[in-house]
């Protein structure tokens, strides 16, 4: 039987591991404690993976399916005590942690029952010249994939990596957020208790000197989930060794509310979007681009809206505290940034950033070189602008160097700004859709990263292709042959010449 955690070892002559507490945010009392792996325990963790891998390949995708079903089976059952340590460490509603492992579970059935018709093998066809040859593709399992998380949505998140990655045949090791260690060892005892054979999905734990070990290790491709400064080092680490990244990153995401707009819809989604998980939401709304003809209207209703939440640590609470405690420090001074550029707290203000809860913000004419504007703010603040047509909100939107998610609504011209809108996912007349549809892409551009997570593509990032040219007729023409003739040139061109002159 496998052994899923396995802290670093130590001899009787070495100092014993180094260790961090995991932390409530609401009080700051320790949740738990764990060992920092260092580049040695990180290594021998892969190597481990490898034989994992192994033997985890050579099973069917129907095999495998039934594994993982059996996980998320797990995890259903225990979604209670999992949203729990999920709400311990990072502070938000038991109800959201919920919610968030319902929707991971849903990826996990997803990528367990189309892994094979995605991946497996299939026939193409040969072309005219090669019409001898048989052609296939498959996708095969890379090996080993290290996967390094946040803290925000520590089980949907990186989920959205592991699940994949394992059924498409790889094992993985995970090192999750410093914050969320113990979220991670859950996830990862969970998945022992259903295949014991071999530790197919390992934990590390420790902070980002680990990561980078990982990034080190010679794992077959490094999928990270964290802020686009942490990527850049990410790149770094990992060029070294050649090792292919899937960099999931940080956003500014614009909702935009045209004329037409159901307004109450429209401000409804841009308070959740934007308070909800206390703002620390990759695809959280963090701007909203409102036509003229209705911005007033939008304005006065989300203020009433937003009023309602409130920030605390009670059950009642709609948002919990801060998970790090260097966030509110962010929020504080992209509210001050706006406002002594000229914007207007409708709600909040500075007044709302407390230690550890802050309250929400709603800022309007915010200048669009404030940093609210520029940068990932991450925190329950929303800067909303007027624009005289949706070509600016387009415009405006676009000017970000995040592309991550948005949300468009509109109810004649949903479809055509969406389009227009550069970002990897759009949501139009909801939000943040795209996130709970297993068979959507999930990823971004520009300073969002790259790659994608979920649907097929999610399952394609973490194999590579396979391509085979097999003979099955004897040779109409030789070509790749020394003993090539003149009248096989002719053919060539005569061949060509008809398909393409
Ligand atoms: P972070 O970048 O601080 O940390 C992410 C992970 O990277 C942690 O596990 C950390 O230990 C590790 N790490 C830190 N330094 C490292 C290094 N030098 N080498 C290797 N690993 C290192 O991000 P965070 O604060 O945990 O998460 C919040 C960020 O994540 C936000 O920017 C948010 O938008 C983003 N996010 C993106 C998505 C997405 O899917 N695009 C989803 C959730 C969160």
């Amino acid at each position: 039987m496998s052994t899923a955690i396995t802290a670093p070892e130590t001899s009787a002559d070495q100092a014993p591991p180094q260790t961090f507490d995991s932390l409530d945010p609401a009080t700051g009392e320790v949740v738990g404690t764990y060992p920092i792996f260092d580049a040695a325990a990180v290594n021998e963790t892969v190597a481990r993976a490898r034989t994992a891998a192994a033997w985890w390949s050579n099973l069917s995708f129907d095999e495998r399916g039934e594994y993982l079903r059996k996980w998320a089976g797990v995890l259903t059952r225990r979604m209670n005590q999992l949203a729990e340590v999920v709400h311990a460490e990072t502070g938000k509603p038991h109800s959201d942690a919920q919610l968030e492992v319902a929707m991971a579970v849903d990826h996990i059935d997803w990528a367990s029952r189309n892994a094979k018709k995605v991946l497996g093998r299939k026939r193409v066809p040969a072309g005219l010249v090669m019409a001898d040859h048989a052609a296939s593709v498959e996708y095969l399992p890379l090996g080993v994939i290290g996967v390094i998380g946040p803290w925000n949505y520590p089980v949907f998140t990186p989920l959205g990596s592991i699940s994949y990655a394992l059924a498409a045949g790889n094992a993985v090791v995970f090192k999750p957020s410093e914050y969320t260690p113990g979220v991670g060892a859950w996830l990862v005892n969970a998945f022992a208790e259903v295949v014991r054979e071999q530790p197919v999905l390992q934990l590390i734990t420790g902070l980002g000197a680990t990561g980078e070990a990982l990034c080190r290790s010679g794992v077959d491709k490094l999928a990270f989930t964290g802020s686009a400064a942490t990527g850049r080092k990410i790149m770094h680490s990992c060029a070294d060794t050649l090792t292919p990244v899937l960099i999931e990153a940080g956003g500014k995401d614009a909702l935009l509310v045209d004329e037409d707009a159901n307004i109450d819809a429209a401000a409804d989604a841009a308070v959740w979007g934007g308070l909800s998980n206390a703002g620390q939401t990759c695809i959280g709304v963090e701007r909203v681009y409102v036509h003229e003809k209705v911005y007033d209207q939008f304005v006065n209703k989300v203020t009433e809206l937003a009023r309602d939440v409130r920030a605390g640590s009670d059950p009642d609470a709609k948002i919990g505290p801060m998970t790090m405690p260097s966030q509110p420090g962010v929020v504080r001074s992209h509210i001050s940034d706006a406002l002594e550029r000229g914007a207007t707290a409708v709600v909040g203000g500075l007044d709302a950033v407390g230690d550890r809860l802050v309250q929400p913000t709603v800022l309007v004419n915010v200048p669009e070189d404030s940093t609210a504007m520029t940068e990932e703010t991450f925190g329950p603040t929303l800067a909303v602008n007027k624009v005289h047509d949706m070509d600016e909100a387009v415009t405006l939107a676009n000017a970000s160097k995040y592309g991550l998610g948005s949300t468009v609504f509109s109810k004649k011209r949903g479809e055509e700004l969406a389009r227009r809108i550069r970002s990897g996912m759009t949501a139009i007349n909801s939000v943040i859709a795209f996130a709970g549809i297993p068979s959507l892409p999930f990823g971004g551009i520009g300073d969002s990263g790259f790659g994608r997570i979920h649907g097929p593509d999610g399952l394609k990032e973490f194999t590579y292709a396979k391509a085979v040219a097999k003979r099955r007729l004897p040779a109409m023409l030789t070509l790749t042959s020394f003993s090539r003739t003149p009248k096989a040139d002719k053919m060539v061109t005569t061949l060509t010449n008809l398909r393409h002159g």
